[in-house]
């Protein structure tokens, strides 16, 4: 059954959205293989495998659970295997994902208290280190995070919430999203001191949508065992039970589990601070495009730049989701919306995961041009400086 509803265009879809990402050959042709017997023999080989790769993207030794499920199925799995009812927790709104996470906690009975923020810069650790020098009882139980706010293009300085809660001499345990963050941005699971890592497979690691992940720390399984809220599918006790053997308690999602293999394989092979650093070049020369046009870019805080998209704002009585249309009618690419508040004030350009010089390029292209037919009011040229920044000629 056909499911484009408008005319068929040549050439390959960009889908520069800020995930799912482009899903590269050579991890389809992975994923497509024969489905193989979840307990049979070979199949602790490879989960087994893929556990060890998967560790050494969020940079742990510590366990990493994968669930068949998107990063909101994880997200809750972080919440139901640390907290009880009625527990609070500190949370930071970044933007639209950190408002998700936080309503999703109120649903399952926790208490949140909101830091809130203008959408225009990451997380404030200063805000933070205060609610938690005020918290003199403890009853904060958990401080979360979003690692790389998606909806802004805001990345949180995750190493500075951990100082600021251990100059707090706060039991606290840190939880961070880091589903558009992870094997795009820098991130570091064990060195950050960071207790449960939330992320997904659509994002930076390059795959479609299907798998999340939870990196844990010791005091996070200490925490689990005396947590309240109910939990059973996404129970982190059966799954490090089977893992032992690089099985899972139920089934998992088998050809995902050997795109993941490949992707971290992918990823091994061009290194992981150079992934770290292309993303960050890609995300300047991104950048310089924008200020050229004479647009704004959401995020106001250097410090906070996100190396995995760019949202841009649009002038005043102009419409973002009609520049959006514009590009993907005419030139077959498809850029992410305004969420929440931003809806039609802004978009975003993603340049994660599978890209190079030249799919920026054509993406950079592709949006000028979309300036031009959308009479967006712009200075022609972005494309070429951000051509400019990349052949080092600046
Ligand atoms: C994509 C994303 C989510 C939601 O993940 P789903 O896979 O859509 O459930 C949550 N947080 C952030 C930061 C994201 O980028």
């Amino acid at each position: 059954m056909p499911y484009f509803e408008s005319k068929r265009q040549s050439g390959r879809h960009f889908l520069q959205i800020p995930g799912p990402s482009t899903v590269p050959d050579r991890i389809l042709r992975a994923i497509d293989n024969a489905t193989m017997d979840h307990r049979g023999p070979d199949f602790g080989l490879l989960g087994k495998q893929v556990l060890e790769k998967v560790q050494r993207i969020f940079q742990t030794t510590q366990p990493v659970v994968i669930f068949p499920a998107s990063g909101t199925g994880a997200w809750e799995a972080a919440l139901a295997n640390t907290l009880s009812p009625g527990d609070r927790v500190l949370m930071c709104e970044t933007g639209w994902f950190a408002h998700l996470w936080q309503e999703m906690a109120g649903k399952l009975g926790i208490v949140t208290d909101l830091i809130k923020t203008d959408w225009r810069r990451g997380a404030d650790v200063a805000q933070i280190a205060e609610r938690l020098a005020a918290d003199k009882g403890h009853a904060i139980k958990a401080v979360a995070v979003v690692h790389n706010e998606t909806s802004t293009g805001a990345t949180s300085r995750i190493a500075e919430v951990r100082a600021a809660i251990d100059a707090a001499g706060h039991p606290a345990l840190l939880l961070v999203d880091t589903i558009s963050g992870l094997a795009s941005a820098e991130y570091r699971h064990d060195a950050w001191g960071v207790d449960v890592t939330v992320s997904g497979s659509q994002k930076g690691l390059m795959l479609p949508p299907g798998l999340s992940f939870n990196a844990l720390s010791k005091k996070a399984l200490e925490a689990s065992k005396t947590a309240k809220l109910p939990r059973s599918y996404w129970d982190w006790g059966p799954m490090i039970a089977s893992n032992a053997t690089g099985y899972f308690p139920y089934t998992p999602a088998t050809n995902l589990l050997y795109g993941l293999d490949t992707a971290c394989d992918m990823i091994f092979e061009e290194g992981l601070e150079n992934v770290f650093a292309r993303h960050e070049r890609h995300a300047e020369a991104t950048r310089r495009a924008v200020r050229h046009w004479g647009l704004e870019v959401q995020v106001e805080d250097a410090r906070h730049y996100s190396p995995v998209l760019t949202c841009v704002r649009l002038p005043e009585g102009h419409s973002a989701n009609a520049l959006r249309a514009a590009i993907l009618e005419k030139f077959n690419m498809s850029l992410g919306n305004g969420l929440g508040q931003l809806n039609d004030r802004a978009f975003r350009i993603g340049h994660l995961g599978d890209m190079n010089d030249l799919t920026l390029m054509a993406t950079l292209s592709g949006v000028e041009m979309g300036l031009r037919v959308a009479a967006v009011p712009h200075a022609a040229g972005g494309a070429q400086a951000a051509m400019e920044f990349l052949t080092g000629n600046q």
